[in-house]
């Protein structure tokens, strides 16, 4: 008989796919490493099966605890998803711009949601983080995993997300594209094909982040963008700034524009930050020859993009269609 023991040993595996119209007039391989195949629907449930992992070799989380993290997105779903099997409550916090659907999506794996209001400041006892503290001080037995600064993350992609990618493309992939969020996918896997390739006569691996236009490791301020989690207005610990080769950014209409295109076209529904690391990989697959592989991360899944990316009156309403191709000034979120 052929099956898994439980639903989190699916986690990782993802397949690579070659992206067959979008690369028209490109003569490298540009091959698509499908995240949202993961059971939780996103590249994170590799971090969140490896940080608790790590939390409980360490004794940081014991039979019974409880998880807090201030998240609202992927990383959420798969801390929900490995807790509920290994008998962990989950807590999330998340500012009450979140939609409903996303907290609905954690609810339904059973965490519970705490909502804090977004209009104040990060340093505010009110705020997402300032919540999240309290409850780890005040609930016995609480753990946060903290994404942001916990180095089993990029190491979680150093030991997976890279072997994957190095095996099945058995040694051939010459450049590695993905975007850039907490920075753990870019720092691990990179790390590996970097060090894996390192006396390969052709060279190693070219390791290029791609990001969206005005957040900080393309040179921003971190200015306001829509493309929902890639970009920051600071430096996480969980980002090594000297994997990467190169960051290219992407603006909203650009990644949007693709994000639709790779659904069209290739039959992948992914998210905005798919379609930002493809605009990226195309503009670094341009120059290339037919002997090079480029491999393009996609991190999640394009369904709960649905009401935005994917509705013409949303996307119209911020200039995004158009036959200028984009180039809009989003100017929200500020
Ligand atoms: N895209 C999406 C949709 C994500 O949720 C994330 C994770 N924040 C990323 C890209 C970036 O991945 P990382 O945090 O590993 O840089």
């Amino acid at each position: 008989m052929k099956y898994a023991e439980s639903i989190v040993d699916l986690i990782g595996n993802t397949p690579l796919v070659r992206l067959n119209s979008v690369t028209d007039g490109i003569a490298a391989t540009v091959l698509a490493k499908v995240e949202y195949l993961n059971p939780g629907g996103s590249v994170k449930d590799r971090i969140a099966v490896r940080m608790l992992d790590a939390a409980e070799a360490e004794g940081k989380i014991l039979p019974g605890g409880t998880i807090v993290e201030p998240t609202s997105g992927n990383t959420g779903v798969g801390l929900a998803l490995v807790a509920q099997q290994r008998g962990y409550r989950c807590i999330f916090v998340v500012p009450d711009k979140v939609g409903e659907d996303k907290r609905n999506v954690l609810k339904a794996y059973g965490a519970e949601v705490v909502v804090t209001p977004t209009a104040v400041a990060p340093e505010s006892p009110e705020s997402y983080y300032g919540v999240s503290d309290r409850l780890v001080r005040e609930i016995p037995g609480a753990y946060k995993p903290d994404q942001f600064s916990n180095q089993f993350g990029p190491l979680s992609h150093y030991e997976t997300t890279g072997p994957e990618i190095w095996a099945d493309t058995e040694g051939t992939v010459t450049h590695f594209v993905t975007g850039v969020g907490t920075g753990g996918t870019i720092t691990g896997t990179g790390r590996y094909l970097k060090e894996v390739s390192a006396d390969r006569a052709g060279g190693p691996v070219r390791i290029i982040g791609a990001d969206p236009d005005g957040s900080v490791y393309s040179g921003g301020t971190g200015r306001p963008y829509f493309v929902e989690g890639v970009g920051e207005d600071m430096w996480p610990g969980s980002y090594d700034p000297s994997v990467p080769d190169e960051i290219l950014a992407v603006n909203d209409a650009e990644s949007f524009e693709m994000t639709r295109r790779l659904a069209r076209e290739e039959g992948l529904l992914v998210g905005g930050s798919c379609g930002m690391a493809v605009v990226a990989a195309l503009r670094v697959a341009k120059d290339l020859t037919a002997d090079d592989v480029v491999v393009v991360l996609l991190p999640d899944g394009g369904r709960g993009y649905l009401g935005k990316i994917f509705n013409d009156e949303w996307m119209a309403s911020y200039g995004f269609l158009g036959d200028d191709g984009g180039g809009a000034d989003t100017g929200v979120g500020a």
